[in-house]
């Protein structure tokens, strides 16, 4: 089974573009609002991070979704598709000063405070501003994920958070502090997760520091328990859409919040997804001495997850009903790592003929580069078809 393209219409499209069903994506808003709904207090922040397409971001904000930034460009990306300060929240190891004096101006709902340095940093520019910056400590909860070893966050040897021994701490010293005041506690554990009892294993985490916490007599008025929810690369069309009702299913079932303790969430992957598609022209078949490869004009530049991660992606032919042969599908770049998928099925393909890699709306786009002088990959939504 194929996705459904409008072929014709992209004959007259320059290649390699990205393109985004927008109804998809609307559908998939719909299906988190359906679950998070049924819940007092329960918000999304969209992890911009995934897509910043300024059409996709204006979905997302029109469908009540706050933003989850990780860059002060990022920030003023979501000021500009309409999202107001007070639905962003900003993480992120390494926060320039800039960066947290546009977060002050913004007002935005929360930092995501990762050490005390950076909370002292954070109470010194708030103060020359005359403000209370709203902070939530992000803590380690070395909780493992089964994932892919470089998108794993919150394992004791990353570099994000603060070590939960020293969450009391951190929050006394936290409370001398005038121009800062906190309000959460944060937590993000990886990224494409497919085992709900990683996050099931994060919420009993969550639930011993809540207790601890509570020994010592301190409430924080959130969670926020990060992204990470999966797709399903293999399956583009029959999942198009990820599994909501079981990831919420999970918290609401298994995280014991206290009396008016809200709930936040940052999914980035499971919104965009599978919404977008690179599109890309055969440029020759090259038959090797062991297999055949298919020259396409898009690279890592364009889609760089193939390359940095082993990430698979879906890949149809979408001009042949020819029967399938076996091709390494391989970009132009000068590097042995360009390269989509190796030894896949595809439509007999000839020069010319438009492929389809699929699920490439989250951290594509937005990863592309101009290595080689490259030009960057244009982008085209369904609504404007
Ligand atoms: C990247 C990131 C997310 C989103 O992760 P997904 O796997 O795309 O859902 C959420 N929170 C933080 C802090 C992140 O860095």
């Amino acid at each position: 089974m194929k996705g459904n393209f409008p072929v014709e219409r992209f004959q007259q499209i320059q290649t390699p573009f990205y393109y985004y069903d927008t109804e998809l994506l609307r559908q998939t808003l719909r299906a988190i609002n359906a679950e998070t709904s049924r819940h007092e207090g329960w918000h999304v922040h969209y992890a911009v991070k995934a897509n910043v397409n300024p059409r996709l971001l204006t979905i997302i904000r029109e469908a009540g979704l706050g933003a989850d930034c990780v860059s002060g460009g990022e920030i003023e990306a979501c000021v500009k598709a309409g999202f107001p300060g007070s639905k962003i929240v900003f993480a992120g190891v390494g926060k320039a000063d800039w960066e947290i004096n546009i977060g002050l101006d913004r007002d935005i709902f929360c930092f995501n405070v990762e050490s005390i340095p950076e909370l002292e940093v954070i109470n010194e520019l708030a103060a020359a501003k005359g403000k209370v910056a709203r902070v939530a400590f992000r803590l380690n909860p070395n909780v493992g994920a089964h994932t892919h070893a470089n998108i794993t966050t919150g394992l004791a040897e990353n570099k994000f958070g603060i070590a939960m021994r020293d969450m009391v701490p951190v929050i006394e010293h936290a409370s001398q502090l005038k121009n800062v005041q906190v309000v959460g506690l944060h937590f993000h554990i990886g990224s494409q997760i497919l085992d709900m009892g990683d996050f099931q294993a994060l919420c009993n985490r969550i639930n011993e520091l809540q207790d601890e916490l509570e020994r010592h007599r301190i409430r924080v008025e959130h969670i926020n328990v990060g992204g990470g929810l999966g797709v399903d690369y293999e399956h583009p069309n029959r999942v198009s859409i990820p599994d909501f009702k079981a990831y919420f299913d999970t918290y609401a079932k298994k995280l014991k919040l206290r009396p008016g303790q809200t709930l936040h969430f940052e999914l980035g992957r499971a919104v965009v997804a599978q919404c977008g598609t690179l599109l890309t022209r055969t440029l020759f078949i090259k038959k090797g001495a062991v297999k055949q490869f298919a020259i396409v004009d898009a690279g890592f530049t364009d889609l760089i997850r193939p390359a940095l991660y082993q990430a698979y992606h879906k890949i149809e032919n979408i001009s042949s009903d020819e029967p399938t042969e076996a091709y390494d599908v391989v970009g132009p770049i000068c590097e042995s790592t360009d390269v989509f998928a190796k030894q896949v099925d595809l439509n007999r393909t000839k020069r010319g003929d438009l492929l389809a890699i699929r699920s490439a709306g989250a951290y594509g786009e937005i990863m592309a580069s101009q290595y080689n002088c490259r030009r960057l990959p244009q982008a085209y939504t369904s609504d404007e078809f």
